[in-house]
């Protein structure tokens, strides 16, 4: 017999491997912080034996999410702008939060967020933290993600203008100290976490970064090995600013100064000519997609489809929770499939499992971590959960699939391993008090929204203060 840490027994394993197999009574195999085999649960029994032995029996086993654009700190401003465009939204609520956050309260908002990704299945995700000059924030947000146990890439963003269009002084710098800083962040927590963390490069928006700013991004970015990700094309001003910058659209911009790569995620897209297309296709970029926060703002449905037949790699995501308003991959997931059915008018334009496999394969190979998860396979991460049937919003459970994107919610997420070890187990997680980080969160978010002056877009609504 082989001793292995981990030994899940009896699931329903939704592998996500390239030929999607499913077993129906499956069992998983974990040694240290990978997946050692898995298979029939008749044939692992005769194999494998573990100190931590799990009878799944009637749960389904589902890879870990993949939520690859988030703005972890931005719990802060959940509930605070409503029913704005972005960027009236970002003037009034995420620049004057932005400006007067403390690391205290970054750490305890970013990490609310984290719990909900991993509530919600997901079990990697790449933050977008914004280019705040205080070094110790970012700390406080990659902090979060450690504690948390989720895999991540933190990026560093970088904006070196933009002061017309009301971003603060504290969220500009010139682009070498800007890049300076992200080399001694991957200097210093690259492999953090027993390898769960990396670091990556962020590219604000186009009206928020000169042409040299964009050069010296990419020159980094080769350097280091560091991918870069930047908002593109959310709203139709991306294209209006770029116009008046430089005569350009923003993505004939970012082909012409050599941004653009397989190593470049794109966020958003909603607002995609077919040059852009064309563009995107010729140096093999990745894409985001934000349903939710789309939607939200009201910028558009971006055109997914059309940029998956033309091959590119699409990964979910759920963007900040404030233009969301939580966290919830599994929410994603349903919505990213129904608002490409409602902008088709065709049911069948999006089926479940394409919806899963962005949400998967699609964001692992975006962020170029193919290899090591997006699917359960021997050799490859142990990120994953465990899905229980029994809610009144899930129950009867037909099609393991269809059941996960479309009624599945975070009570039906049993159990949340990454990297090897259990972060949460029959609903509660094992190594934080959850109850605990939510009062001092909701504490730390009635100050802050005091501080910078946000609650007076409470004052016709009401305040809730329960602590
Ligand atoms: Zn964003």
């Amino acid at each position: 017999m082989q001793k292995v840490d981990l030994f899940i027994r009896h699931a329903l394993v939704v592998t996500q491997d390239d030929q999607r197999r499913i077993l129906e009574d499956g069992a998983l195999a974990v040694k240290a912080d990978r997946i050692a085999a898995l298979g029939p649960t008749a044939e692992m029994d005769a194999v494998f034996t573990a100190d931590r032995v799990i009878d799944a029996s009637g749960r389904a086993l589902f890879p870990g999410l993949v939520n690859i654009h988030t703005h972890l700190f931005q719990s802060a401003v959940k509930g605070l702008g409503e029913d704005m465009p972005v960027e009236q939204w970002v003037q009034a609520v995420t620049f004057p939060t932005a400006r007067v956050i403390n690391p205290e309260e970054a750490y305890l908002l970013s990490l609310v967020s984290c719990l909900e990704n991993l509530r919600s299945g997901a079990t990697t995700v790449m933050d977008f933290m914004y280019s705040l000059d205080n070094p110790a924030l970012h700390d406080a947000v990659i902090q979060a993600i450690l504690d948390s146990g989720l895999r991540g890439r933190y990026t560093r963003t970088i904006v070196d203008s933009g002061e017309e269009m009301g971003i603060p002084a504290v969220m500009r710098q010139p682009v070498k100290e800007a890049l300076a800083h992200a080399r001694t962040l991957q200097n210093r927590y690259n492999g953090a976490g027993d390898g769960r963390l990396d670091i990556g490069l962020a590219i604000g928006v186009i009206w928020a970064i000169t042409e040299p700013g964009l050069r010296a991004v990419r020159r980094c970015a080769d350097e280091t090995g560091m991918t870069i990700t930047m908002h593109v094309n959310e709203t139709l001003f991306d294209n209006v600013a770029a116009q008046q910058r430089w005569g350009r659209a923003t993505i004939p911009m970012l082909f012409e100064t050599g941004v653009l790569g397989p190593d470049f995620i794109a966020v958003h897209c909603v607002h995609m000519t077919d040059e852009d297309i064309e563009l995107f296709v010729r140096r093999n970029v990745a894409v985001a997609y934000n349903p939710v926060s789309n939607m939200y703002l009201g910028s558009g449905i971006a055109p997914i489809v059309q940029l998956a037949r033309q091959g590119l790699r699409i990964g979910l995501a759920t963007d900040g929770s404030g233009s969301n308003n939580c966290q919830d991959m599994l929410e994603t997931l349903k919505f990213g499939a129904l608002l490409q059915k409602v902008g088709h008018m065709d049911p069948s334009c999006v089926v479940a499992q394409q919806a899963l496999d962005w949400a998967t394969r699609g964001g692992a190979a975006a962020l170029g971590l193919a290899d090591q998860i997006g699917s359960l396979a021997p050799g490859k991460k142990a990120d994953f959960f465990l899905v229980t049937p029994f809610t009144a919003k899930a129950t009867p459970v037909h099609d393991p699939v269809a059941t996960l994107v479309y009624s599945a919610g975070q009570p039906n997420v049993e159990m949340v391993v990454v990297n090897g070890r259990i972060l949460m187990e029959n609903g509660v997680f094992t190594h934080l008090n959850e109850t605990q980080i939510l009062h001092d969160a909701q504490r730390a978010a009635q100050n802050l929204a005091r501080r910078a002056g946000t609650e007076k877009l409470l004052e016709r609504r009401g305040k809730w203060r329960p602590v």
